[in-house]
């Protein structure tokens, strides 16, 4: 599973050995939590000549920027913003990208809330926001006007999981001027890496597998290094600052993100397998099953897969999806994903999509896999699923 780096090391000894400097810690191996916003200043010449390392704490410190080495270094990128949460990385990813008068195309399998800020916000400072049908590729040229200056992917989607040609995409978002913003937040950067793909910027809800714990929000942003200088000065303009305690926790979460990532895909996997073989199962939404109608293009462009994925159910009453989530044992409903236990939540997509009509062909679920006993999981859905069909 090892995948070599820039630095010539694999990305398990990055995440173990990066970001952290015992010698200047008095030996202790973690980088503590630095809480700060005063930075010292000894003399009027050192306030004059602005070359401390840290200057105010909302700029950063030494948690925050072991965080940051990391990830730049997993992500190949030219360098990396600790933010408070992913739906920071994406806005301020939009931001950096657009003016007044400028246009965004958005994949219709966007994290929603990214979607309501295009509508609800962007759109009153003079910027359109439209949708493309996730598996567009390269006809999204055709969808390029001469004001379009930004392209959000997020591949797969996280609720229907659509697997996006991010090469084509960055080829037609590049000839048309525009650059392309990747939401990666399912695969991590070990199994998939948008920058070396042709993005432009690639933003994580850290609050996911990097955290891994469900304890603490924190977003991320890569860029290239044409692309960096737009994203700081936004982020800066805005006051975005993650606080040592919460970067702490990020931290903490990426010295095991190999192995915690490693043993979500099995189990997801095994799951998802199980899954397609049940007599309630319509369909299985997961890029890494051969049935997956993406499933080439996951082959050819991701090294593994995530700990989440979905599945359809036949056909029933909100009573029999009430009769699967609302008894279950080792599953609970909650958003979010990404932590240590199993989450299982009905998803109702049909009014978020405006691209491409969506129309599932029973009732829609999302589960997150953790890491209770196999058995356990796996006895919790099959008696679930006997309630639905009960229910049916
Ligand atoms: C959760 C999520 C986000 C937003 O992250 P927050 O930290 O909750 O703001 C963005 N993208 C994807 C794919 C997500 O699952």
């Amino acid at each position: 599973m090892s995948t070599s780096s820039k630095l010539g090391i694999s990305v398990e000894t990055i995440l173990t050995h990066e970001g952290r400097d015992p010698d200047s810690q008095f030996g202790f191996v973690n980088t503590p939590v630095y809480r700060g916003s005063t930075v010292l200043f000894k003399k009027l010449a050192d306030l004059e000549a602005q070359s401390q390392r840290f200057l105010y704490g909302r700029a950063g410190n030494p948690t925050t920027e072991g965080v940051e080495e990391v990830v730049t270094l997993l992500e190949g990128a030219y360098k990396t913003k600790l933010v408070p949460s992913g739906l920071a990385a994406i806005t301020i990813a939009m931001l950096a990208c657009l003016k007044a008068g400028d246009d965004i195309l958005i994949s219709d399998s966007a994290y929603e809330p990214g979607r309501k800020f295009a509508d609800g916000y962007l759109s009153q400072m003079g910027i359109s926001a439209r949708y493309y049908d996730p598996r567009i590729g390269a006809g999204i040229a055709d969808l390029m006007l001469p004001n379009t200056r930004a392209v959000l992917a997020e591949s797969p989607g996280s609720l229907t999981f659509e697997v996006q040609d991010i090469p084509a995409l960055a080829q037609a978002a590049h000839a048309h001027g525009a650059r392309l913003i990747v939401d990666n937040s399912w695969a991590s950067p070990l199994y998939h890496k948008p920058l070396a793909l042709g993005a432009d910027i690639v933003v994580h809800a850290g609050t996911k597998m990097f955290v891994g714990h469900s304890d603490a929000f924190a977003g991320t942003i890569s860029t290239t290094e044409a692309a960096w200088e737009n994203v700081e000065r936004v982020r800066t303009l805005l006051g975005f600052f993650t606080s040592g305690d919460d970067a702490y926790l990020v931290a903490r979460g990426l010295k095991t993100l190999a192995i915690r990532m490693a043993e979500h895909q099995k189990r997801a996997l095994e799951l998802a397998e199980w899954l397609s073989g049940q007599g309630e199962v319509v369909e299985v939404l997961h890029p890494a099953l051969p049935s997956h109608p993406d499933h080439a293009l996951w082959k050819r462009d991701f090294t593994g897969s995530g700990s989440l994925f979905g599945f359809v159910l036949k056909p029933a009453s909100r009573d029999a999806v009430a009769a699967f989530v609302d008894h279950m044992q080792i599953f609970s409903m909650g958003y979010s994903w990404g932590g240590y236990e199993s989450l299982c939540l009905p998803v109702n997509i049909t009014k978020a999509r405006t691209a491409v009509p969506r129309q599932e062909r029973g009732n829609l679920f999302r589960v997150h896999v953790g890491f209770e006993g196999m058995e356990d999981i796996k006895a919790d859905l099959a008696a679930a699923l006997e309630r639905y069909a009960r229910a049916r």
